[in-house]
């Protein structure tokens, strides 16, 4: 099935002041880089759907996402560029987001299921209807989750690996990356089983059950979480803006405030505070999801 296979991410020194201070070296590897469309982390976590489908001979593509949802819009371009159909089932009242015009345009179907109808999506019976209603249609957990979604992700590390010597690295350290639903950090602790740790910033406050849902796909060992949600999910504040700011323009790299701005903030902390010795090799883990940002920057 090499119609799915995974465009490679480039490997890339980055380089901060405050990493230069700590003596630590620092990279990244740029998935937001690999599909104009198909954003960062989301097409390694929908590969598997995607083989699922089409060995199911499955029409079309059918998930759940809030109005700015980069996990949709990777889903509505995949089924585009693949020949699936896809429905997008969303969270609250219909609202015209820079997301949602190009779903539509992307030719997803859209459902508003409210707050309370979104909030029943784990119920067993949720599914029935939608399975009624489309048919044979793949149907896929919130964000792409889920076991066949981590495993996906664990080509991430082979991706990193074969690049190192560009670098001049032999090896590595640890990782770091931006938390969602922990569907990718799993996919990375998997793939290392321990050789390297990698580092959480969880951008969803901690008590959400997302260090359970790791520790179900991944175990206990081989990762730490760090809290980079700052209040909330979505919630962004003036110090954070700024610190987006001055990255991007030391760095030439984009960020988006939910996820990798967030997670690059919650490092620079750790940095800052003494937490990795000098002469640390880390690889950062850009995420992508650079779409959203349309949406409030
Ligand atoms: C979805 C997303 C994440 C979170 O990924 P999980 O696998 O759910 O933890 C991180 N960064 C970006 C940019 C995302 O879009």
């Amino acid at each position: 099935m090499s119609e799915f296979s995974l465009p490679q991410a480039p490997l890339q020194r980055l380089d901060l002041p405050w990493l230069r201070r700590a003596g630590i070296e620092g990279a990244i590897l740029r998935l937001d880089l690999i599909d104009p469309l198909i954003s960062g982390n989301k097409w390694f976590k929908l590969r598997h759907h995607l083989l699922a489908a089409r060995e199911a001979g499955a029409p079309g593509l059918i998930s759940l996402g809030g109005n700015h949802s980069n996990h949709l819009h990777a889903l509505a371009a995949a089924g585009k560029r693949f020949g699936f159909a896809s429905a997008g089932l969303l969270r609250g009242q219909p609202q015209d987001t820079p997301t949602v015009r190009d779903l539509q345009a992307l030719g997803m179907q859209l459902h508003w299921l409210g707050y309370g109808g979104y909030r029943a999506r784990h119920a067993p019976e949720f599914w029935a209807p939608w399975q009624a209603r489309y048919p044979g249609w793949q149907c896929i957990a919130e964000g792409g989750g889920g076991l066949g979604g981590a495993q996906g992700c664990a080509l991430i590390v082979e991706q990193c690996r074969a690049q190192l010597a560009t670098l001049g690295w032999a090896d590595y350290d640890a990782w770091w990356l931006a938390v969602g639903t922990g569907t990718t950090l799993a996919g990375l602790v998997l793939a290392e089983a321990g050789e390297h740790p990698v580092h959480g910033a969880l951008a969803v406050p901690a008590d959400h059950g997302v260090p359970a849902q790791i520790a179900a796909l991944a175990g206990e060992a081989g990762y730490r979480l760090h809290d980079a949600s700052r209040g909330g999910f979505a919630r962004i504040d003036p110090a954070l803006l700024s610190f987006i700011d001055d990255t991007e323009r030391q760095t030439a790299i984009p960020l988006e405030a939910l996820y990798t701005g967030k997670a690059l903030l919650a490092l620079r902390d750790e940095v800052e505070a003494g937490r990795f010795a000098p002469g640390t090799r880390l690889v950062v883990l850009h995420t992508g999801g650079l779409q959203g940002r349309r949406g409030y920057l």
